[in-house]
């Protein structure tokens, strides 16, 4: 695997389908995958910020989200294929989902746009399996939500609790859990829900 390092950030050397391909390969082997989709905000926040660049370090794989990375790339003359977004991966895999009955858990956005999100997701996706959902608006010493991802054993998890809490709270929860595709996806939960 090859990477292209952008301030001590190695973002990994994929294009979009192969990077679906191999994430699909990780769900069907049950490998607990995290999963950044770094745009510049990101990638600056891991430069300025320590602790956000340990949640970061426990990432198995960080894309380039966003032109600017890719941008970047090509002028320190590592052009990376491509960008790699979070919420057209959320999209595709939910498709993929759709097809082949995958599991999936969504955290993240305010109960009204979460509600006008999971409608959506049912009428485009209705074969998905929807385990379970919560807002992005609770008390991080309840178990509550980490027990019953770990129960309900989705294969993907969206976190859409925006940066940095999204990335914080997949690397703070991450040992807990067996299996299941981690990826934060910002803002795409409203972006959804229309
Ligand atoms: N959000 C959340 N919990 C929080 C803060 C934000 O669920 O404690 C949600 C917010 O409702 C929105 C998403 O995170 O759905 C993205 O927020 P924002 O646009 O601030 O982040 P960005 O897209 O810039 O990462």
């Amino acid at each position: 695997q090859r990477f292209f390092n952008i301030l001590g950030i190695p973002i990994v050397h994929s294009d979009y389908h192969s990077f679906i391909e191999l994430l699909e390969e990780k769900i069907r082997e049950n490998k607990k995958t995290f999963v950044v989709t770094a745009n510049p905000e990101i990638i600056m926040r891991a430069y300025k910020d320590k602790e956000y660049e340990g949640y970061l370090k426990k990432a198995d794989y960080i894309t380039a989200d966003g032109i600017g990375v890719v941008i970047a790339s090509k002028m320190l003359n590592e052009p990376l294929p491509g960008r790699v977004s979070g919420t057209d991966m959320m999209l595709e895999l939910l498709e993929h989902a759709n097809q082949n009955r995958f599991r999936v858990y969504f955290l993240g956005a305010t109960e009204p746009v979460l509600d006008l999100f999971l409608k959506n997701v049912h009428e485009q996706y209705p074969q998905v399996e929807i385990v379970g959902s919560h807002n992005g608006f609770f008390d991080w010493n309840d178990n509550n939500i980490k027990e019953t991802i770990k129960s309900t054993e989705p294969d993907l998890i969206f976190v859409a609790l925006g940066v940095p809490k999204q990335e914080q709270w997949i690397a703070e929860h991450l040992d807990y859990f067996q299996k299941g595709i981690f990826m934060g996806v910002g803002g795409s939960f409203d972006v959804i829900a229309g």
